[in-house]
């Protein structure tokens, strides 16, 4: 099969993944093989193939926000042919105490798609049935694919900042991510306040109805309840704490940031405002945000990559070129 292969010994400030061709994966028990569909290109996958992220392979196929079909060790709950999504979990080892107390998406002993395991990058997958979940119909196969991490993490985002029902919450940053979680806010009749650094996610914050666009060092006029930094900059968590009310929550969505600068405690952090990170997602998660998209009807903007053009598609991530999220279609 052929695929976009990630070498530790490779690691530069530019995505340079190598067009290969690589034996089929053998099937495992427990787990299917799946032909991809799509695979969304995540901004953790750019951290991955930068060295953001220490390597914990030397050879390894980046992806997962995985679109695919059931090929090979079908079971009852997912036949043969069936469309399937494959996330950032792809699996728990559900015995430590983590798995236990209902936070798998903190297990001691993860398995990552596309990290620690191969991920979407190629033309087949291997991937865990347990962590193998149907898609929802009506959407087609490109544009489900940038929910599977980007939506399900942003979705995760909101509540770990624990966001109310008509709240004032900023999304600082406006890729993937952010810009799936917008029309949930709306649906729960939230006023969004966007600062972001790429002029094009500033106008399409506008045309989605966010009710302030600004730039990254930008302020709005008012305090917010919430908010979800997803830029991977420690300075923009320090922005968004400036603009939070007492009792306000910073959640930050980032697996990656650089340094966070020092700050003010007694203006920025006292008055009970808190600073919480968002790590991984729930296969519970995975279900209600799924559900939820469905309802709502989100379909985010894609911009589809051949395999081949692997590389322009982390760039594209990276740059902030695109509006949407951009999508590798083998
Ligand atoms: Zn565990
Ligand atoms: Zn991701």
């Amino acid at each position: 099969m052929k695929a976009a292969v990630f070498s530790s010994t490779h690691i530069s400030s530019h995505p340079f993944l190598q067009i290969e061709d690589l034996p089929r994966p053998q099937l495992v028990a427990g787990n299917v093989l799946l032909r991809v569909i799509a695979c969304g290109v995540c901004r953790t996958d750019l951290h991955i193939v930068e060295g953001d992220l220490p390597p914990l392979r030397p050879r390894l196929v980046p992806g997962h926000q995985i679109v695919g079909e059931v090929v090979e060790g079908a079971t009852l709950e997912l036949p043969l042919g069936m469309r399937v999504g494959v996330s950032w979990m792809g699996g728990v080892d559900g015995k430590c105490w983590y798995c236990h107390h209902g936070m798998e998406n903190l297990c001691d002993k993860p398995v990552f798609t596309g990290y620690t395991v191969d991920g979407g990058y190629a033309e087949y997958v291997l991937a865990r049935a347990d962590f193998t979940f149907p898609l929802p119909p009506g959407l087609d196969d490109v544009h489900v694919a940038p929910l599977l991490c980007a939506g399900i993490i942003g979705f995760r985002s909101l509540r770990v900042a624990g966001v109310e029902k008509g709240e004032r919450v900023g999304l600082f940053g406006f890729g993937s991510s952010a810009s799936l979680a917008i029309a949930i806010l709306q649906s729960w009749n939230c006023e969004v306040y966007v600062a972001t650094r790429g002029e094009s996610h500033r106008r399409r914050a506008a045309s989605m109805g966010a009710t302030w666009v600004g730039k990254e060092d930008e302020k709005p006029a008012v305090m917010l309840d919430r908010a979800i930094t997803f830029a991977p900059s420690g300075k923009v968590v320090v922005s968004a704490l400036a603009s939070l009310r007492k009792g306000g929550v910073v959640a930050i969505n980032a697996i990656h940031l650089d340094q966070m600068p020092a700050f003010n405690y007694d203006t920025l952090l006292w008055g009970e405002r808190q600073i919480r990170s968002v790590a991984n997602m729930t296969r519970q998660d995975a279900s209600d945000f799924l559900k939820i998209a469905h309802e709502l009807r989100i379909r985010p903007n894609v911009t589809v990559f051949a395999l081949d053009d692997a590389n322009e598609a982390l760039m594209a991530v990276k740059e902030e070129t695109e509006d949407g999220s951009a999508v590798i279609v083998p």
